[in-house]
């Protein structure tokens, strides 16, 4: 694993006295649709029109206040290559979020996002919080392929959260994870807690209630 561990503390403190809830975080996509500029732009605030791939995973952290929770996000940004898909499990098993990211100048990787929320379903926490992120908003409208509107009514249709963002210009990429944070806080408050093997348990409801929502 190469190691991109990089501790900031953006917004420290502890509003409810210290206690940090842990939350795994996996990003998922191809190779190429920005996962690794979405967390270089969450944690440090940057950009790097060239980045490096990832090989394997590399790993970042960050924490967010949201009411009187803190959240420390373990990040983990997984390599899109298809030769390391067999990989994958290790990283979303245990995982309480994933964000899965498309390029929305790239058919090809909105399709590849789309059977990652399937393999998700399949094989994930039935409780993981999964956002869907098209990235490169910043793109000229000319050289976007991937509707707004397609990916907003595909999200509806199977519970997930989605935005588009801009690794490039920042463009609501915080928005992405306050948006997991907000969804895991709503989850605790409703009387769930997070168990950081089987994700968020959510009072009242079992795996198998969550495993019958239609899935894409
Ligand atoms: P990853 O393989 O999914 O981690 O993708 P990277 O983060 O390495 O990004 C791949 C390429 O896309 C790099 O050249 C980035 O500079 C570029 N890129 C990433 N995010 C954006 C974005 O929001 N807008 C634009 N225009 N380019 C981006």
């Amino acid at each position: 694993m190469r190691e991109k561990s990089v501790m900031s503390n953006r917004q420290s403190g502890t509003p409810n006295g210290g206690k940090i809830q842990h939350v795994k975080l996996v990003l998922l996509g191809d190779q190429g649709v920005g996962k690794s500029s979405i967390a270089l732009r969450f944690v440090r605030g940057e950009f790097n029109e060239n980045n490096e791939a990832t090989v394997g995973a590399a790993f970042l952290t960050q924490t967010v206040n949201i009411k009187e929770h803190s959240m420390k996000f373990d990040i983990w940004d997984t390599a899109g290559q298809e030769r390391y898909h067999s990989l994958a499990p290790m990283y979303y098993r245990g995982a309480q979020a994933a964000v899965i990211v498309y390029d929305v100048t790239d058919t090809n990787s909105y399709e590849r996002a789309i059977a990652w929320v399937k393999e998700l379903r399949q094989h994930a926490s039935a409780h993981i919080t999964i956002v869907l992120a098209g990235n490169k908003a910043d793109m000229a409208p000319e050289a976007r392929a991937v509707q707004s509107e397609d990916a907003r009514h595909f999200a509806e249709n199977n519970d997930l959260q989605f935005l588009e963002a801009s690794a490039k210009t920042g463009m609501a990429v915080s928005e992405i994870f306050m948006a997991v944070a907000t969804k895991i806080t709503t989850n605790i408050e409703h009387g769930g807690h997070i168990d950081n093997r089987k994700g968020i348990q959510l009072k009242g409801r079992t795996n198998s209630d969550a495993k019958k929502k239609k899935c894409c």
